[in-house]
Order: C-alpha cells, then sequence, then structure tokens
C-alpha cells in the first residue's frame, strides 16, 4: 500500500508539493476549493524580473500535475486537518499519512485604508487590478484614455499597525518596480512615480531592474507615504504625501493611483491552527517549528507547510518551499 499525504491547496507550492510526493513514491490527493488549480498566479501577468509570463509557467505545472495522474479534488473546502485524517466541509473524511499544507495567502483588502478611496474614487487600483487590466489588454482610465501621469504607492496593508500587518510582504516592492516599468512600456510620454518606505530589492536580478526603472525608463522614486487621496473635479486623483528626505510636503494630480497591496495570513488559518493544535506567528501566518532547521515542519508531527501559509515568499521561493516539504513529508511516512 502507498503511503497517502494530502496537500491542502492546489496553487504553484501545492501542485509542486504533490509533483515532488508521486516523484517520492508516495500518493498525493490535492485539494483546492477553487474550481481550478493555479492559486493567485492564476490572475498574474508577467513575473519579475524576466518578465516570463505568468501562463507558462502555471500551464507547465498543470501539465506535470495532470500527466502524473494525481487526484486532484476541486471545489473542496477543508473544515479541520489532523496527521492523519483531512475532513472536508461536507463532512467527507479523507484518511492520510501525513498532511501538507500549502493553502497560501490573501491579499490585502485596500478599502480597508479608507484615506486612499480604493472602491469610490475612480482611478484609485490596487496592484492585482493593474495585473488583471494587463492580462486583459485594457490599460486606461476609468473614462478609456491612456493614463499620462501615475503614481505607484507601496506598503499598503503592510508594515502599518493600524491594520494589524506589521509584516513586510517582501514582494510588493518588486511589482511596484515591475509594473512601473510595464507602464513606461504600454505608455512611454507618462511620468511614474512610486512612493516607498524602503526599497526592499533582495531577490536575484531585482536590484538590476530597479536600477534599469530608473535609468532606462526614467520612473521617479519618491520617500515617503501618501497619506490621503481624493477626487479632482477632472476625473483625477490628487495625493498629498511628504518627501521624507527632503522633509517637504508634498501634492500632485495624478491619471491613476495604483495601491501595492500585501499579503496577509488567510482568515482560515486560526480555525485550521485551532483544530490541529497548530502555532501562529503573530502575523497570522502559520509558525514553522524551527525558522533554520525545521521552516517546513509545524510544530505537530506529520503536518508540514509549503509556500505563503508561513510567511510572505516570491514564487521561487515558494516553489523550492513545496520541494523540501514534500522530501520532508515523504521522510515522515516512510520511517
Ligand atoms: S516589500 Fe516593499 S512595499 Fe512590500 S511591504 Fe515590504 S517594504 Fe513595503
Amino acid at each position: 500500500m502507498k503511503k497517502r499525504v494530502i496537500v491542502i491547496g492546489g496553487g504553484i507550492a501545492g501542485m509542486q508539493t504533490a509533483l515532488r510526493l508521486a516523484e517520492q513514491g508516495v500518493e498525493p490527493v490535492l485539494i483546492e476549493k477553487e474550481p481550478e488549480l493555479g492559486g493567485k498566479l492564476r490572475g498574474w501577468h508577467v513575473l519579475f524580473p524576466s518578465f516570463t509570463p505568468a501562463q507558462e509557467v502555471l500551464t507547465e505545472l498543470r501539465r506535470r500535475v495532470n500527466d502524473s495522474g494525481i487526484e486532484c479534488r476541486m471545489s473542496a473546502e477543508v473544515c479541520s486537518v489532523s496527521p492523519r485524517e483531512v475532513v472536508l466541509s461536507g463532512g467527507e473524511r479523507l484518511a492520510c499519512d501525513a498532511v501538507v499544507l500549502a493553502s497560501g495567502f490573501t491579499l490585502f483588502d485596500a478599502s480597508i485604508k479608507e484615506e486612499y478611496g480604493y472602491g469610490i474614487y475612480d482611478n484609485v487600483v490596487t496592484s492585482a487590478d493593474l495585473e488583471r487590466m494587463f492580462n486583459e489588454g485594457r490599460v486606461a482610465k476609468a473614462d478609456g484614455s491612456a493614463p499620462r501621469r501615475i503614481a505607484f504607492l507601496h506598503c499598503v496593508g503592510s508594515r502599518d499597525e493600524k491594520v494589524c500587518q506589521q509584516h513586510c510582504s517582501k514582494v510588493c516592492c518588486v511589482t511596484g518596480v515591475k509594473q512601473a516599468i510595464e507602464m513606461k512600456r504600454l505608455f512611454p510620454e507618462s511620468d511614474v512615480f512610486n512612493f516607498y518606505m524602503d526599497i526592499r530589492m533582495f531577490g536575484p536580478g531585482y536590484e538590476e531592474m530597479y536600477r534599469e526603472a530608473q535609468q532606462t525608463y526614467n520612473i521617479h522614486f519618491v520617500r515617503g507615504r501618501i497619506s490621503e487621496a481624493s477626487p479632482t473635479l477632472e476625473g483625477r486623483v490628487q495625493i498629498k504625501a511628504e518627501d521624507t528626505l527632503t522633509g517637504r510636503p508634498l501634492r500632485m494630480s495624478v491619471d491613476m493611483l495604483v495601491l501595492l497591496i500585501g499579503m496577509r495570513a488567510n482568515d482560515d488559518n486560526e480555525q485550521l491552527a485551532r483544530g490541529a493544535g497548530l502555532e501562529r506567528a503573530r502575523s497570522g501566518f502559520m509558525k514553522p517549528r524551527d525558522l533554520f532547521l525545521g521552516n517546513v515542519c509545524s510544530n505537530i508531527g506529520g503536518i508540514f507547510y509549503a509556500g505563503t501559509i508561513s510567511a510572505p515568499k516570491n514564487i521561487g521561493e515558494s516553489l523550492n518551499e513545496a520541494t523540501a516539504a514534500a522530501d520532508a513529508a515523504a521522510r515522515y511516512v516512510m520511517q
């Protein structure tokens, strides 16, 4: 009898975990709450820093899952987990030998930051909206015209005690630089500004892309936080900020304000954690057993973590961690 490991979450981390488990001779069962695999990456356009289409990565992972004959349970909500059993919301009980949680993250709801007017004013969009617009080939102001001045605001819903999100979401700085370049490629005559607290370019090729944004695309980076946005009579968005390098207040009208929303922990982490006795970090993300020697292991034997369920990560990190989580789970069930 093959050992069976249930992988919860059919995004990139879940798919990679299942593939690696199958390679190790373990039977994976992939559970996804949406009707299709892919997770958040389904809504993404191109990936930093290579501008690789997200669809390329997704299509390949889905093809591999399909070719491996991995059992996928779609549109299935998980109600509770333990190392030997997963219960679905309809009451179905699935027996297993271990579980890998790969259910990812939730994007911050920008409307909570009322001062930016998301969902109220035209032409205030989020980074996720912009990815959708890129994918649909329909990047424009609400009236259909081309934006001539665009502002990106970093750290929306991250590093912000007021909304109980103290952590850095790690990938929104590089997303802001990538999207700013995409806007300049689409609208070469436009002026693009990025308002940031710190620029965090931690990955390979990220710093180079940041330099390219400034030197090749003439994108302006302003150290400061936008305190407020309001609509103008001409349908633009007026922003108030402070340039914290010069100490000067700043007022500017833009055609589009893009809010770089952060990653926050899934609300259902709490229920999963409570039911299984799992520990969570203060941020709400799951807490690995040991940050150095057990970062894909939970505090409960037989339950493992892959991807952004335990912290914000980029695509490459999520995939690598999924491989590590699958290996740890395979070792556990084979012992
Ligand atoms: S990655 Fe950048 S934009 Fe995102 S939370 Fe961290 S500092 Fe802010």
